[in-house]
């Protein structure tokens, strides 16, 4: 009898884990079936590309799944599409499934005849869903129209239908549609903000403090200015707390406060928290942030296997567990539990909160990256790190000043006082800026200090670089003002 595996969600860690286990049990002479449920018509899709599909870089859809449901089952997985599962019994080994008959933000499925599907391993792979504040919602739990998330290819298609009446999405409107207001300031926040300039419409970007919040408000303040010389209007103060609606239902403004931000159409970018809901119904813990919690190699109970969005990392300075929904992990975490529950022996190293994104519109173009706890998490004593962190910003340029390639760079580099060990690079600048968070990370991975920085053999050549890369050049200034 082979062994059956189910993995739950289709995306980018649930497909990782599952053509994973295949291989893996492949190699090892061990039989695997491999069945995967998926709630939605969709599979292994690029979320990260839909703010550049609503801006128009990307054709369609299509371009944007990575391998259709047919690629799947040709290499060997039973996918069930518009399948949800909606509970797991971890005694008797069983998940109840049933067709979907919503693949949307809300609501469970209402009909179709449950089934369940024996496991010997099973694989939560669920991802995450946007923070969706009641007021975005009608009474029926449908969005507000002209108002939507940003997560699902579902989405995207109804942003195109909400902005020009194209693409496959449900949302249809003949409207014009002149002015977008984005709520987060964001990763996904500063991508719609780009793709609504890009687009030609007056945008307005509102979030309760800085641009940024990731990022060291200083940085934040670089980006914010970099929006508004976009012509984006940037609120910053504002805690959006409700919409007004016209008389057809559909919405004319945000309200923040006291203010109302006008608006013919709004994104939602306010975070995302893990999809647990039927992982908690069957007794297994979850953490702070409400994600499942592997263990380095992923399992969350005997036989029982977490990856992705639904899942808490752990950091790999300082240990605690932090939630860090990106696609670079979900890959990760997939392929170490798909090797380890068909007998493979891996690990995931941890996540340093590495992230880049840009914001290039309207003339302008910012790039920015971090890697590295933020000053408050180093300074956290939850966080197990206790450090004395120093910071220090750097202003350079990402090639020799004398070319034409030189544009401003601004690295904030942190590190702890008493070790010298570097612990956070952030960087804001032009062309040329976000890639080097790369050259940070790195080292951080293999715990350098800011000294061995400096000393590394970096490249150099007048349109790439200062003769010191601006990353060496802030972990010098800081070993500087560290002394010796
Ligand atoms: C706009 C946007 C931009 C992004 N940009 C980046 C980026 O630039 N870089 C980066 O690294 N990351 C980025 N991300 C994050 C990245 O897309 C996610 O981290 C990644 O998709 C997580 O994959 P996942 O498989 O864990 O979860 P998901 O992609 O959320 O997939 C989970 C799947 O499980 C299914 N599911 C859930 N519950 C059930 C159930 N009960 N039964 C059946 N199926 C179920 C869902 O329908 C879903 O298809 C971005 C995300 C968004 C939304």
């Amino acid at each position: 009898m082979p062994e059956r595996v189910v993995v739950i969600g289709a995306d980018a860690a649930g497909m990782s884990a599952a053509h994973q286990a295949l291989r893996e049990g492949r190699r090892r002479g061990r039989a695997v079936d491999v069945v995967v449920v998926e709630r939605t018509q969709d599979t292994s899709y690029s979320a990260c590309g839909l703010p550049y599909w609503v801006a128009g870089d990307v054709a369609d859809d299509a371009t944007l799944v990575a391998r259709t449901a047919e690629q799947h089952r040709a290499a060997g997985i039973d996918l069930r599409m518009a399948t949800v599962a909606t509970a797991i019994d971890l005694d008797q080994r069983v998940v109840t499934v049933r067709p979907a008959a919503d693949s949307g933000l809300a609501g469970p499925a209402q009909d179709g005849t449950e089934t369940d599907l024996g496991f010997d391993s099973l694989v939560l792979a669920t991802g995450a869903r946007p923070k969706t504040p009641p007021w975005a919602l009608t009474s029926d739990g449908s969005w507000v129209p002209g108002v939507r998330a940003v997560k699902t290819l579902d989405d995207g298609r109804a942003w195109l239908s909400l902005l020009d009446g194209q693409g496959s999405g449900a949302v249809r409107t003949n409207r014009a549609i002149r002015k977008a207001v984005v709520v987060g300031g964001g990763y996904i926040g500063i991508e719609m903000a780009e793709a609504f300039v890009r687009r030609g419409l007056s945008t307005t970007l509102v979030t309760i403090r800085e641009v940024m919040g990731t990022l060291e408000p200083e940085l934040g303040r670089l980006i914010h200015a970099g929006l508004e010389a976009a012509g984006v209007e940037v609120v910053c103060s504002g805690k959006a707390d409700g919409l007004d609606v016209g008389d057809d239902g559909w919405v004319t403004g945000v309200r923040a406060g006291s203010r109302v931000i006008p608006g013919d159409v709004v994104a939602l970018g306010l975070g995302a928290e893990p999809a647990t809901e039927l992982a908690a119904a069957a007794g297994l813990p979850l953490g702070a942030a409400g994600g499942l919690l592997p263990d380095p190699r992923q399992e969350v109970a005997p036989g029982v296997w977490g990856a992705g969005d639904c899942c808490e990392s752990i950091a790999r300075i300082g240990g605690y567990r932090i939630f860090v929904p990106l696609g670079t992990h979900a890959n990760k975490q997939g392929r170490v539990a798909g090797t380890n529950l068909a007998g493979g022996n891996a690990v995931f190293e941890g996540v340093l909160g590495t992230a880049i994104t840009r914001f290039v519109a309207g003339g302008q173009h910012i790039e920015i990256a971090r890697t590295g706890p933020t000053l408050a998490q180093a300074q956290d004593a939850d966080t197990g790190l206790g450090a004395e962190v120093v910071s220090l910003l750097t202003q350079s340029t990402t090639a020799s000043g004398y070319m034409p390639q030189a544009h401003p760079i601004a690295v904030l580099v942190l590190a702890d006082r008493a070790t010298r060990r570097l612990l956070g690079v952030q960087l804001v600048g032009g062309p040329g800026t976000g890639k080097r968070i790369d050259t940070a990370a790195s080292a951080l991975w293999c715990q350098a200090s800011v000294d061995d920085v400096a000393a590394m053999d970096l490249s150099y050549a007048p349109p790439f670089s200062p003769v010191w890369d601006p990353v060496q050049i802030a972990c010098r200034r800081m070993a500087d003002s560290l002394g010796r």
